[in-house]
């Protein structure tokens, strides 16, 4: 039987007519057969795509020889053209839906003005290195707010987003402006969100922002629950969590009882279905599990939540609302939710 892989990657590079490198990789891909999800904007391109092995590896081969994409960092994943339910090839203006396109500045070297990078082990080395001078790094978590209540670098800041499109109106908010002098570390699942968020950050003023490469996954992999990483990752798959390790704290607690935990769950109400912490027990009751954020207080009476669902049509994608489909998932759904959650392992 043959072997069969996903790979995923990311490439910040200017692209003078999306247009046609979205003609291009889909003919290159339906050619060799193989499935997932590219898109493609003026800044660069974020591909998911599964298939034979063979051929996604002349698939990754000839997607380097194009001017600009000689450097692209591929991550290899478990899974296979079965894992997506189609091809998709779009331009978008955004590579990650910021709501800021017209704010990035991209070039050969990538994204302008973004975070020095960091390797998991240069992050340590920085924050050694200004403990002696008796500056304290602080963490910025890149996230959608949800995905930090189950791990998070200990002591990060976690703002208040519900998606990546809440970034530019937090920052402009004010409230972290008196971090603008202290040395900043954004992170994410896999990297990209922080290209622009650092970039973001630096230009309403914060002086020294770095962004950990390759993200919480490839710090993960390093070290483990030996660092400075507490918790578990959210992932977007039907396992929701991984660990690093079986040391891994547990930091989430349940939104009925205060118990710990790391077990998300769908508000029940149809209208919501916020992602929601429960423990085991209260899981296991016979009560409807509903998140306490207004759905908890009339379950049998309550209307639409209006903190969220009239976003329906609008909230990008990767945001919680299309995290929230885990339950009930057929044969062809649930390959569709692996094929996900490789692709935001670039996130
Ligand atoms: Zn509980
Ligand atoms: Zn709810």
């Amino acid at each position: 039987m043959a072997l069969h892989r996903i790979v995923l990657f990311y490439c910040f590079t200017p692209l003078a007519d999306p247009e046609a490198v979205r003609l291009w990789q889909r003919a290159l891909c339906e050619g060799l057969g193989l499935r997932g999800r590219i898109i493609v904007s003026e800044h660069g391109i974020n591909a998911t795509v599964g298939g034979e092995l063979d051929a996604v590896k002349r698939y990754v081969r000839t997607t380097k020889e194009y001017p600009g994409f000689h450097g692209l960092d591929v991550k290899w994943s478990e899974g296979g053209a079965d894992d997506f339910p189609r091809l998709s090839v779009k331009v978008r203006p955004e590579l990650v839906s910021f709501g800021a396109p017209e704010e990035l500045t991209v070039d050969g070297g990538g994204v302008v003005g973004g975070g020095t990078h960091l390797s998991p082990h240069e992050l340590h080395e920085l924050v050694d290195s200004r403990r002696e001078e008796g500056r304290e790094v602080v963490f910025f978590d890149g996230r959608n707010g949800f995905e930090a209540q189950i791990g998070r670098f200990r002591g990060a800041i976690v703002p208040d987003v519900e998606t990546t499109r809440d970034f530019v109106r937090e920052l402009d908010s004010g409230v972290y402006d008196e971090l603008k002098d202290k040395p900043i570390v954004t992170y994410c699942t896999g990297g990209v969100r922080c290209e622009v968020l650092s970039a973001l950050m630096r230009k309403r003023g914060f002086q020294e922002v770095y962004q950990l490469d390759g993200g919480i996954v490839r710090y993960g992999e390093e070290f483990r629950d030996e660092g400075l990483w507490e918790g578990s990752l959210y992932v977007f798959d039907r396992r929701m969590r991984v660990e690093f390790s079986e040391d891994a704290a547990t930091l989430g607690r349940c939104a009925r009882c205060d118990s710990p935990t790391s077990d998300f769950h769908n508000c029940a109400n149809p209208e919501c279905r916020q992602l929601t912490l429960f423990c085991a027990d209260c899981a296991a009751g016979p009560e409807d599990l509903r998140c306490p954020g207004g759905c908890a207080a009339a379950p049998d009476t309550a209307g639409p939540d209006t903190s969220g669902a009239g976003n329906e049509g609008t909230v990008p994608e990767g945001t919680v609302r299309e995290r929230t489909a885990h339950e009930g998932l057929g044969a062809e759904s649930r390959g569709a939710e692996t094929a996900r959650a490789a692709e935001r392992l670039n996130a």
